[in-house]
């Protein structure tokens, strides 16, 4: 499996605000009707189902990964196959169905919410046959009790034939496809276990979905052997059908601090070796890889083509809670389990020092409240270094995901997030077209209409009703969402 495939709740993506009314999205993005972003919605729910005592106090997510470790390829940068040691002893890690049943109707009855959220990775979860998730899907309908399931699976595609295929649009499960992009992007370093590129059988998945009408989503991780061709990467993802697109940075460290016994509880890692492999991005080529990209998008794409952190950034400059846990100012409700029963603190966290407990032997509902588990969470504002809490995109960017806070401030201080110049370079440079997207949605006019302000260099369009946009008044609030005046915020940058 891919670095960051997992980890969060992010990870499987359905925007639409192209597809919506303005007042639609003036109401909110999370809100949407279909597949939503949000596995869990940040709205308190209407109507509450199931025994108080096994409910959490709000949604969480988990990340369920029936075959562990196991996989059927070799990608060089996957960080979860080495959790292998985690589990020694066994040659093949599958979930039986005792833990299978007690997973399902635990998790549904946890959730406070109607709509409960399944969301099957790895490894590679196709190894555990079509049967199992048959099966699965069967406990599901057995335990729903009037809640509604949704499925979402991340799967590299090389066992997906007509059968798997069929079934996942019979099921309205939304698959996520793992591809980097062209051939010789993904073939760098998505090898099978014979050391075999791969591109071509992910293609033939690709059409498989296509055939069947299923719902697909393509995830690409960003590295070394792609970074550097955002437009080449973009386009092809695109043309090959894909509507929904979510990138994201393969960092991995030779000295993995987060496996030392003193790793600690809070989700920084330890101070130590800062290096990362060479099929790491960096944090420049990150940024620079996703600006290049929105500008193209911007101009031509908005509301036929979803980019993920697109989205998320407008929620951000909307003022609205981030859907995706990386941006979140906290995090925490986004666990992580093995096929054995062990819940883990986050995908990101699955070591031993943040293994939380098994399900069989504790209600799922109590390992996920637990006092360590929300301090894991909050700790990720606490730990926030100085530079970042001045910072001036922070309200969009939080410092992103703790597992990358391995790096230094200008000012010396640990903590700060190695991908942080590539988070300031993308968020200062879309500022001005999230600001105008915000400033039509909240006018009731479509977002789409910053395709025309990109095409006129960042001019207002003097048309109609944008004529009769008024610039924000210096006291007023200012509409990145910050909370803070215009004139102390973005009026303030804008001089
Ligand atoms: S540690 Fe937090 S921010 Fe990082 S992937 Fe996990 S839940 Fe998301
Ligand atoms: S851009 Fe950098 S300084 Fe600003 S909040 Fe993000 S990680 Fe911190």
């Amino acid at each position: 499996m891919e670095e960051g495939t997992t980890a969060a709740p992010d990870r499987i993506q359905r925007t639409a605000y192209g597809e919506l009314s303005a007042e639609e999205i003036r109401q909110g993005l999370s809100q949407r009707q279909g597949k939503p972003s949000v596995p869990w919605p940040v709205e308190e729910p209407a109507h509450r189902v199931g025994p108080a005592s096994q409910r959490a106090h709000r949604p969480f997510h988990i990340m369920a990964k029936p075959s562990g470790p196991g996989c059927n390829m070799d990608c060089s940068y996957c960080f979860y196959t080495p959790k292998e040691e985690f589990y020694p002893g066994a040659k093949k890690w599958r979930m039986n169905d005792e833990v299978l049943e007690s997973y399902i109707r635990q998790y549904i009855e946890a959730q406070p919410m109607d709509e409960v959220h399944f969301a099957w990775q790895g490894g590679e979860p196709t190894l555990m046959g079509l049967d199992f998730f048959k099966k699965a899907f069967a406990f599901q309908k057995k335990y729903a009790d009037g809640k509604t399931i949704h499925n979402a699976f991340q799967t590299n595609g090389l066992l997906l034939d007509e059968e798997w295929v069929q079934c996942f649009a019979e099921e309205g499960v939304l698959v996520g496809l793992s591809i980097d992009g062209p051939v010789e992007c993904h073939d760098r370093y998505r090898l099978d276990r014979g050391g075999h590129g791969t591109a071509y059988r992910v293609l033939r998945a690709l059409k498989l979905l296509q055939d069947y009408k299923a719902e697909f989503n393509t995830l690409t991780c960003v590295h070394a052997g792609n970074a550097d061709r955002p437009l080449e990467v973009y386009r092809f993802l695109r043309d090959i059908g894909s509507q929904y697109l979510q990138f994201i940075p393969i960092v991995e460290r030779p000295e993995d601090s987060l496996a030392r016994e003193d790793a600690g509880g809070s989700g920084v890692p330890p101070e130590g070796n800062p290096e990362v492999y060479d099929w790491s991005v960096t944090p420049e080529a990150y940024g620079n890889f996703y600006c290049k990209i929105f500008d193209h998008w911007v101009r031509r794409d908005v509301g036929r083509v979803f980019v993920q952190l697109f989205d998320v950034a407008l929620e951000a400059w909307l003022g609205y809670p981030p859907s995706l846990c990386v941006y979140a100012p906290t995090c925490g409700n986004a666990l992580a389990l093995e096929h054995n029963g062990d819940i883990y603190a986050c995908d990101h966290y699955v070591y031993p020092g943040y293994r939380r407990g098994n399900l069989q032997e504790t209600p799922l509902s109590e390992l996920v409240t637990s006092d360590v588990q929300q301090g894991f969470g909050a700790s990720k504002a606490a730990d926030l270094p100085q530079y970042c809490q001045r910072c001036e995109v922070r309200f969009a960017c939080n410092g992103g995901c703790p597992k990358y806070r391995f790096t230094h401030t200008p000012d010396g201080e640990y903590g700060l997030n190695y991908l942080c110049p590539g988070y300031k370079k993308f968020f200062r440079h879309v500022d001005p077209y999230m600001r105008f997207m915000a400033d039509e949605i909240r006018a009731s006019r479509s977002p789409a209409n910053v395709m025309q302000f990109a095409r006129m260099g960042g001019a207002r369009p003097k048309s109609g009703q944008e004529q009769n946009a008024q610039p924000p008044k210096p006291n007023d609030p200012c509409s990145c969402g910050s909370g803070r005046k215009y004139k102390k915020c973005c009026g303030a940058r804008n001089r």
